[in-house]
């Protein structure tokens, strides 16, 4: 039985083999996408919990980053009030197709400023944003008994954001979805017919014509539109190097490099591509996978424009009304509006 208190629950639908957790705690969580009036506190929006100013209303604060500028903190990470997945005690359920949905869930408060966002943010802010999502996303890693470890960022109400005040999430899974455990097959069995060759630290071996696609390289980073992109402006983000798993990346300097990648896109976005919502997704192996080497990390920015319909629904099959080649040549030229592309 599910309650408005508590986790929510995993029930398998063994027609289509999915988890779903239904939760109705969610429902409980505030909405908020206004825009502030001239009213109100620029620094801090009355009713926001993830404003300086608001903390009572945050459960705790697990993760401070400081700064010297007020009020004093450029990064936060704080435990979701209204978590689907939670740490769950009880006893085990007697059928194998429902199960209490256990797990951690954190937000990643990426600024203090309510109307902050990846493509204004300052290069400097933008960068301890982004060692607080590898700071936090390592240490949930370490937690027993998790089996994957999901970063992402919703942008924008298309994109399934509840807060308007910028903030990334980070859910701990006790559960291996299989959707995830296909793609890491599918990604080790890609290497072995292509001899060893690593789809995303060599884009070029897999995808034809890739130079047409790439967007940007960076010292450590590639950034481009995937050959099967399923929506217009879709971008991938790899590290040049063969490198398996997104938490000893910051040692090697990449969170900079990863920070302004990111800062570049997100004004591309916003300045020649409609400023679509968008969710930005991180793959990375699970914490306790026995062969990360043969997986490789990246971010996927998946722009939410048009709904999913019938065909999509029922075949899986996406329908992608734009030209990838067309894309990437918009966000690598700029346009006559927004100049060309800042180094
Ligand atoms: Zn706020
Ligand atoms: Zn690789």
């Amino acid at each position: 039985v599910t309650t408005t208190e508590g986790p929510g629950e995993l029930r398998w639908n063994r027609v289509l083999r999915r988890w779903v957790v239904v939760a109705p705690a969610r429902a409980a969580r505030p909405l908020d996408q206004r825009a502030p009036s001239p009213d109100d506190d620029p620094g801090s929006l009355e009713g926001c919990p993830f404003c300086p100013g608001n903390e009572d209303e945050l459960p705790a604060i697990l993760m401070e980053t400081p700064s010297e500028t007020p009020p004093g903190w450029a990064f936060r990470a704080v435990p979701n009030r209204f978590a689907a997945f939670r740490d769950a005690a009880g006893t085990e359920p007697a059928v194998p197709w429902v199960r209490p949905a256990r797990g951690a869930q954190e937000v990643l408060i990426d600024s203090p400023t309510h109307l902050g966002d990846l493509c204004s943010m300052e290069p400097n802010a933008l960068v301890r944003a982004v060692e607080g999502w590898a700071a936090r996303y390592a240490a949930m890693c370490e937690r027993p008994g998790l089996t994957r470890v999901l970063l992402f960022r919703n942008r924008g109400p298309m994109a399934g954001n509840s807060l308007r005040h910028p903030h990334a999430q980070l859910i701990g899974l006790e559960l291996d979805p299989p959707g995830m455990r296909a793609r890491d097959k599918a990604f080790r069995e890609l290497r072995r017919e292509s001899g060893g060759a690593c789809p995303l630290c060599e884009p070029e071996g897999t995808e034809p014509d890739f130079q047409d696609r790439l967007v940007r390289r960076t010292p450590h980073l590639s950034a481009w539109v995937p050959w099967a992109a399923e929506a217009p402006f879709e971008m991938w983000i790899a590290p040049r190097r063969h490198t398996p798993d997104f938490r000893t990346s910051m040692e090697e300097g990449l969170g900079g490099d990863l920070a302004h990648l990111l800062g570049w896109i997100t004004r591309r976005y916003r300045d020649a591509a409609g400023d679509p919502d968008y969710n930005l997704l991180l793959h990375s192996p699970g914490p306790r996978d026995p062969d990360p080497e043969n997986l490789h990390w990246w971010i996927r920015l998946r722009p939410r424009v048009g709904h999913f319909a019938g065909l999509e629904l029922l075949s899986g099959v996406v329908v992608n009304p734009s030209s990838p080649e067309a894309d990437a040549k918009l966000l690598r030229e700029g346009d006559r509006n927004s100049g060309s592309p800042r180094a």
